[in-house]
């Protein structure tokens, strides 16, 4: 225990002796705490000067060391940023030694310097191809208008044509009917016949040329497929006639229909089809049918065929045929005449109303030319269908083929 005695602290120990298993009396000691404390207090001062000195030296150190290492990083840092934020790859670093951090600044300069290089090649050729573009856009567009212009050209003469070939072929006609010796009467024959081939290539050259400057309206208007069908046949049977040829029309009961769509159109690819299965048949028969169908998108179609035992075409002319002035070769001109335009107007006139066009055929057997047409809207046509009136007759048909 510490005592306070006349202004001094003391610490007192007192300890008993032992004797024999007896106490035979005790031991006091008591210490002045004075010394004790003076000495505390010298030893706290000088640890405290220790770490002073031990400060100043850290500071001085970690000064020295900042100026080497760390100024230099945060400059570097500073840079990055400031790169980043401008997008200036032009900026570099500046290097105050040729240590570690020296070699970083190097490297880190030396990466600028590569991503300026490609930044500037890059702006380069991004030029280039800005100015490629725009000359290809100008001169795609030159391309269009030059070839609607061609096409519109096209259609206005084909049309101003047609006007005096009706004059010609009207005059001509009526020059057939005024008493001609036999003479005349045949030149007259041949004039008419040129006429009508004229006006049939310059009635082409107009729906080729309006289809390409889109200028062709569809008209959109109930129609019944098998008065469309029949009247097609019944227009070219007499050509068929001449040659020998049967030409049949059969439409499927559930393809007997009226439907929304074009007629005008419709008649004028089948008369094109069947056309040309005449021209290129010289014996057998043509089949002309209609039946229902479903296309791959689940869509409902009409599908019309054109079947004819002629001169059929070879394999790899079939998908050629139908480009615009295209013929399978060049004898069919000199032996058939036409210009190639028919099946490229099918074409697209089909494809304008929606339908598919295409054809199967084998060399010296026949062709089938096919195409189809959306069913708009079909009407059933009553009575066509019901085959109960003629179920108990007896019908013997004879027919060459
Ligand atoms: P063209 O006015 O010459 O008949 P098309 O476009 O109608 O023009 O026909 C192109 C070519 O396709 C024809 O010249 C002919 O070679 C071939 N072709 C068309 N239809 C038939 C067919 N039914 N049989 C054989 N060849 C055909």
């Amino acid at each position: 225990a510490v005592h306070r005695v006349e202004g001094f602290d003391y610490i007192d120990m007192v300890r008993p002796v032992q004797f024999d298993g007896d106490t035979i009396g005790y031991v006091q000691v008591r210490a002045n705490l004075d010394r004790l404390v003076s000495r505390l207090i010298s030893i706290a001062t000088s640890a405290l000067g220790v770490l002073l000195i031990a400060v100043v030296i850290a500071y001085f150190v970690s000064a020295r060391l900042q100026a080497l290492i760390s100024t230099p990083i945060l400059s570097l840092v500073d840079l990055m940023r400031r790169v980043t934020e401008k997008q200036n790859y032009r900026l570099r670093a500046e290097k105050t030694s040729n240590d570690e951090i020296g070699v970083l600044f190097d490297g880190f300069n030396e990466m600028l310097e590569e991503i300026n290089e490609r930044d500037s090649k890059l702006a380069e050729q991004n030029e280039e191809l800005e100015v490629a573009a725009e000359a290809s856009l100008k001169a795609r567009e030159a391309a269009e208008a030059a070839n609607t212009a061609k096409s519109e050209f096209l259609a206005r003469m084909s049309h101003e044509i047609r006007t005096p070939m009706n004059g010609v072929l009207g005059m001509t006609q009526m020059l057939a009917r005024s008493g001609l010796n036999r003479e005349q009467q045949r030149l007259t024959n041949i004039v008419e016949q040129s006429a009508e081939s004229l006006l049939e290539i310059i009635n082409d050259v107009l729906d080729f040329s309006k289809i390409e400057a889109r200028k062709l309206v569809l008209e959109k208007k109930r129609f019944e497929v098998r008065q469309v069908t029949e009247d097609s046949v019944d227009l070219l049977s007499a050509r068929a006639l001449d040659k020998g040829l049967g030409v049949v029309a059969e439409i499927d009961p559930e393809a007997d229909v009226s439907i929304l769509g074009d007629p005008m159109r419709i008649r004028q690819v089948l008369l094109n089809l069947i056309g040309n299965a005449v021209k290129f048949t010289d014996h057998g028969e043509i089949l002309v049918s209609v039946a229902r169908e479903t296309s791959a998108s689940g869509e409902e179609m009409l599908r019309f065929e054109v079947q004819d035992s002629g001169i059929g075409i070879k394999d790899n002319n079939l998908q050629l045929i139908f480009d615009s002035f295209s013929q399978e070769d060049g004898s069919t001109t000199r032996r058939f005449g036409g210009t190639g335009l028919g099946l490229a107007i099918c074409k697209q006139l089909v494809n304008l109303m929606g339908g598919d066009i295409g054809v199967r055929s084998a060399r010296g057997v026949g062709s089938v030319f096919w195409f189809t047409l959306p069913e708009t809207d079909p009407i059933l046509m009553p009575g066509n269908t019901a085959t109960s009136a003629i179920e108990a007759l007896k019908v013997l048909l004879v027919d060459e083929n």
